[in-house]
């Protein structure tokens, strides 16, 4: 996987956050990346999955030889609510920047995606375009995989295998099966 190493894709500022009634609650992570608000919106088990694999990552990524270049600045960026890009997320990717010591995380708009499920006739060449990608320090790629947590629990009891709040919905366990509801590749610095 390649990546863009341009200063444009740092995540000046991001949070995980539900809206609404409870039972009718809505997820979207909010990314400002160089100025610009994004709002991807999401189902409660892809913020979910994104979190643990967030987690996960960290987890794996080893640490680096040397301290990574600070985040843009980001105290007096603020979330524009009423941003025009806002989209439906449907594949997510997750990556590691080793040379600028960065988590990546790819989104696909669900309207663009390749299903299998459904015949939609696209034009060729346009399914693999991510409809957004930016970077994440550790830093925050921590705060928003602990705020998804929170967000997804809302006083929930948690999985004792993973950790992970448990819902009135089927639990799909990552420790016992290994399954992550949506397509989250992650690129290990093993891979070869
Ligand atoms: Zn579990």
């Amino acid at each position: 996987m390649e990546f863009e190493s341009q200063r444009e894709l740092d995540a000046q500022r991001v949070r995980a956050e539900a809206l609404g009634e409870p039972g009718k609650r809505r997820f979207r992570l909010l990314v400002v990346i160089d100025g610009d608000t994004h709002v991807a919106w999401m189902e409660k088990q892809q913020l979910q999955a994104l979190g643990l694999a967030l987690e996960q990552m960290l987890e794996q990524i080893p640490h680096p030889d040397v301290e990574s270049a600070a985040p843009p600045a980001s105290q007096s960026v603020e979330f524009d609510q009423n941003t025009r890009s806002q989209f439906r997320v449907g594949r997510m990717e997750l990556g590691y920047d080793e040379r600028s010591d960065r988590l990546v995380i790819i989104a696909h708009d669900i309207n663009q995606d390749d299903d299998d499920e459904e015949e939609d006739e696209e034009a060729p060449g346009t399914e693999d375009e991510p409809a957004l990608t930016f970077r994440l320090t550790r830093e925050q790629a921590r705060e928003i995989s602990a705020e998804a947590a929170a967000v997804v629990a809302a006083g929930r009891p948690r999985c004792t295998m993973c950790g992970a709040p448990i819902g009135p919905e089927p639990h799909v366990c990552p420790q016992q099966n290994g399954h992550l509801p949506h397509e989250l590749e992650s690129t290990s610095p093993d891979d070869e």
